[in-house]
């Protein structure tokens, strides 16, 4: 490689490196994203500059113009909603592009090399088949397995057997291509074996943990062909996404081994809630917010499928106006991927000030006197904390229910991802307003301006 070509490797990964620390604030989030898009340019030209024979240029430039096309063509059209998907496809289209550059890399190698691309191979399928099922249950394509426990050995025996035909394979030193694919496909039945059994509040752990593996199979990839700049990037990635990983169990209160292995009956559907529910109308809604001291609002899903995220800043302004202390209460898995929530409340320009974590705003809800809860249900339902059948038990909650007032946005008493009733809604401080949170928040602003 040429001084040229690894200095301008060297750029992208100090593009790379600085972006993801950018990535740390929603303040400097959009400059970060673009510096690691330019760093990526520069590694693609870079690559290209590399390529010894033109006919492998050509071919090159060929797949790198398919990917873009379709990288763009799927982000423009993407909804908000359906991010997590995104992110489960492509992180699974790069645990399996790992896998399968190891597996043609393989006959080239030796010693530990060798070794490298079998673990890429692993690494990369077993990444692959999990963020399969991970995109399959996100779409909401299958809800509620059954015979979770037997999936899980079986998905366990099949990674041991993968790993020991890969010390028999590196034992031997002699490259087959059936042995490759016997590899590959034994560790992406594992990932999907492994997925299925998995819901409700663990989802997120496990994307963020397939987010790593694919990160670590990129890694060893780069050592397998000697791509300096892969190794960084890869690792960068896989660093990443251990440490999210980690933070998430940790906010979880979960350990990794419970979220894979799964310590609970997770019965379908928890018990069954009873008393009637309270609706009330967006004019008493209104009253009760203008005369509040302090409003917690907490958003979930709904907010994102409703797309009311400027409906709730203009609902904000209102009361902040009329003097009212209003806070956000931000959930860590609110929402469909990490950060979901920050993401959709900074494209309304909601101040960051105003977006307290979950450990934060908790010990306010005793002091509050309303909570609109816009879209949430799993993160606000207090099963969680009282029965232990739910598949929700031990998650920690935004306690709403210990404030003065709840008043629940949502369109139905339709369940959330979890699929779990949620006894909230029964209890004597909750009001229900039915309808899509964008009419209801709508119809809260026009009864608040009448106000005013
Ligand atoms: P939930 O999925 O629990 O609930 C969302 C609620 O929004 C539903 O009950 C639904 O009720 C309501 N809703 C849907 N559309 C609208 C609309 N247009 N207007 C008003 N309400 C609407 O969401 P939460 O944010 O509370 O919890 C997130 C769940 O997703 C957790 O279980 C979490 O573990 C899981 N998860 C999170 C990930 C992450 O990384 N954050 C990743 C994968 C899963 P109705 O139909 O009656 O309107």
């Amino acid at each position: 490689m040429t001084v040229t070509a690894q200095i301008l490797y060297m750029a992208s990964a100090t593009a790379f490196v600085l972006g993801v620390r950018l990535m740390g604030s929603p303040a400097t989030a959009r400059r970060g994203n673009r510096l690691l898009a330019i760093g990526m340019i520069v590694a693609l030209g870079t690559t290209v500059m590399v390529i010894p024979s033109f006919s492998h240029v050509i071919a090159v430039l060929g797949v790198v113009a398919l990917g873009t096309i379709a990288g763009v063509w799927s982000a423009l059209r993407v909804r908000m909603t359906a991010m997590p998907q995104m992110v489960a496809l492509f992180n699974g289209l790069g645990g399996g592009a790992a896998a399968l550059v190891a597996a043609g890399g393989w006959p080239a190698t030796s010693g530990s090399a060798g070794w490298l691309a079998l673990l890429t191979m692993i690494l990369g399928s077993l990444s692959f088949g999990g963020s399969a099922v991970a995109l399959i249950k996100l779409q909401e394509w299958m809800r509620g397995v059954f015979w979770g426990m037997a999936l899980r050995v079986v998905g366990i025996l099949a990674i041991l057997a993968a790993v020991a035909l890969a010390v028999f394979l590196g034992a031997v030193g002699t490259a087959h291509l059936s042995a490759a694919i016997l590899l590959m496909v034994m560790s992406a039945l594992s990932g999907a074996l492994l997925t299925l059994p998995i819901g409700g509040a663990d989802m997120p752990v496990v994307i963020s943990l397939l987010n790593a593996l694919t990160g670590l199979s990129a890694a060893a990839t780069g050592f397998v062909l000697g791509n300096q700049l892969l190794i960084i990037a890869g690792t960068l990635v896989g660093a990443s996404g251990t440490i999210l990983t980690q933070q998430m169990s940790r906010a979880m209160h979960r350990s990794l081994g419970t979220v894979i292995w799964g310590n609970k009956i997770h019965a379908q559907g928890g018990e069954a809630s009873e008393g009637s529910v309270q609706p009330i109308t967006a004019d008493d809604v209104a009253m009760l917010l203008r005369y509040a001291k302090k409003v917690v609002v907490v958003p979930g899903y709904g907010l994102a499928v409703a797309r009311a995220q400027l409906e709730v800043k203009q609902v904000t302004d209102l009361l902040q106006e009329f003097g009212v202390e209003v806070l956000f209460g931000i959930h860590p898995v609110a929402g469909r991927m990490p950060g979901h929530m920050n993401v959709l409340l900074a494209e309304a320009n909601v101040s960051y000030d105003q977006l307290w974590e979950m450990e934060r705003i908790n010990p306010r809800f005793p002091k509050t006197d309303v909570v609109l809860v816009i879209g949430a249900n799993d993160v606000t339902n207090p099963a969680a904390r009282t029965q232990a059948g739910s598949p929700l038990y031990g998650m920690p909650i935004l306690n709403v229910d210990q404030a003065s007032t709840v008043v629940v946005l949502k369109r139905s008493m339709g369940k959330g991802f979890a699929g779990v009733d949620n006894p909230l809604y029964f209890d004597v401080k909750t009001r229900m307003l039915f309808g899509d949170a964008k009419h209801s928040l709508s119809a809260l602003v026009r009864e608040l301006e009448g106000i005013a």
